[in-house]
């Protein structure tokens, strides 16, 4: 059978398939750089498991207290040292990025300091950590205020605004390099550094923390290679490699993560216990892949801002600008467009492809979602994934993809949903 046979078994058109194939020819530049970062981040990341001496020891599970779990000790010498920090807190124990998110704040917080955010409202299961939404247990009830300084229109920081916000109290200063379900550019690392320079030079003993979900291994460089004093983020996407079935990480400054170790399990205890249960096999290996696993994400990403992009959609970020993350925008207007679009991916998923997905009050955000997930772990989102707040402007946020062809497949199919209702016209592919 040819490779367009088994397509069209699969549901691909061949108008789809011709108009995909013409845009796929266009991307081979982009795609060799992003092999090129792949490459370098794989070297960095089995440099560091070297340099730890990890060995097949490391991968034996312990239970109960956890007191001496070996291999958990060497997996966070690996994610410090990959990650160019001085010490990590990587934990099965971590339920999740908000999780990773809201040990690393409370921790380093204290009654009367001051929060603030200098790039815009944080992404939406934060708002309750935070307190901006009143929550039981937010920070705000532990006497911590918090600031904002929105992006200006065009996406950059509003140095005056940032200036006159940092005060006496202002403790910690929250960055997040992601966009996440807002519709404004994603952080680069390098504009990650000026702007904890600038923050810095005002008053050198804030904390800078980064939310580094969806960056990892994007670029070269992370956010702790450019005085980020702790960087956080969960194993369910990028760096689990897709194989971590649960957890979270903070890398960073020694005492910082100590801290933060002291708020997840409790004071006196900090990282000394915590079985690592049969994680640190799937994490180390994650961990290993997780280069390669980004960049066939990314490819995705790009592929899907170029077919969505010239069939009139507006795409975030467009087809030719630099990625900072793994997350692909696509504002389509409608919420029936929004389901086709995640019916799609759904159907490609190798897991649940037989379900629909509808729109849900999903814990933690403001109004419903639309997701489409047909995981191997539960909501993991380097898998290929979609998700969409119902409400305008009717924005899908799409991600992940443990390989490139895969991504590629949902990508197909979501335009293949949307041209067969309708909701997308595709352009005579002779002319391109
Ligand atoms: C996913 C995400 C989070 C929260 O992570 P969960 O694992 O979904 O709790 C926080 N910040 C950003 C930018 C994210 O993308």
């Amino acid at each position: 059978m040819t490779r367009e046979k088994i397509y069209k078994r699969l549901g691909i058109s061949q108008a789809v398939l011709d108009f995909a194939s013409k845009t796929e020819a266009g991307l081979k530049g982009r795609f060799q750089e992003l092999d090129e970062t792949a490459e370098y981040n794989q070297l960095k990341v089995v440099g560091a498991m070297q340099e730890a001496k990890v060995s097949d020891i490391h991968f034996a599970a312990t239970t109960g207290y956890g007191y001496n779990d070996l291999g958990r000790d060497v997996l966070e010498e690996v994610y410090a040292k990959a990650f160019h920090g001085e010490d990590a807190l990587v934990r099965p124990q971590i339920i999740s990025g908000t999780h990773a998110l809201h040990v690393a704040l409370s921790g380093n917080l204290r009654p009367g300091d001051e929060l603030l955010s200098p790039v815009g409202k944080p992404y939406d299961t934060l708002e309750e950590v935070i307190g901006i939404r009143d929550s039981v247990g937010s920070l705000k009830e532990y006497g911590v205020t918090y600031r904002q300084v929105d992006l200006l229109p065009d996406g950059s920081f509003d140095y005056d605004k940032i200036a006159r916000a940092i005060n006496g109290r202002t403790r910690l200063v929250t960055i997040q390099r992601s966009k996440g379900y807002a519709v404004r550019p994603t952080l680069s690392v390098e504009k990650i550094g000026q702007l904890i320079a600038f923050v810095k030079k005002i008053k050198p003993d804030l904390l800078c923390m980064v939310d580094n979900c969806y960056g990892e291994f994007v670029e070269r460089a992370e956010p702790t290679d450019v005085g980020a004093d702790m960087i956080v983020g969960s194993l369910i996407k990028n760096p689990g490699g897709g194989l971590a079935p649960i957890g979270g990480y903070i890398v960073g400054r020694k005492d910082c993560v100590e801290r933060a170790s002291f708020r997840l399990s409790a004071p006196g205890l900090g990282k000394e216990a915590g079985a690592s249960l049969g994680c640190n096999q799937p994490f180390f290996q994650g961990l290993f892949l997780s280069p390669t696993v980004v960049a066939g994400a990314l490819k995705g990403a790009i592929f899907a801002a170029n077919i969505y992009g010239r069939l009139g959609f507006s795409v975030m970020p467009n087809g030719t600008e630099p990625r900072h993350d793994i997350i692909q925008a696509v504002t389509l207007g409608s919420r029936e467009a929004i389901a086709a679009f995640c019916q799609g991916i759904q159907e490609a998923a190798p897991v649940d492809s037989f379900v629909v997905p509808e729109p849900w009050d999903m814990p933690g955000y403001d109004s419903p979602v639309i997701m489409a997930a047909g995981a191997f772990v539960q909501g993991s989102s380097i898998e290929l994934s979609a998700d969409a707040p119902i409400k305008p402007p009717y924005a899908v946020y799409f991600q992940g993809g443990l390989t490139w062809y895969h991504a590629k497949l949902g990508i197909l199919k979501s335009l293949q949903k949307l041209v067969d209702r309708g909701l997308a016209v595709l352009p005579d592919t002779a002319g391109i």
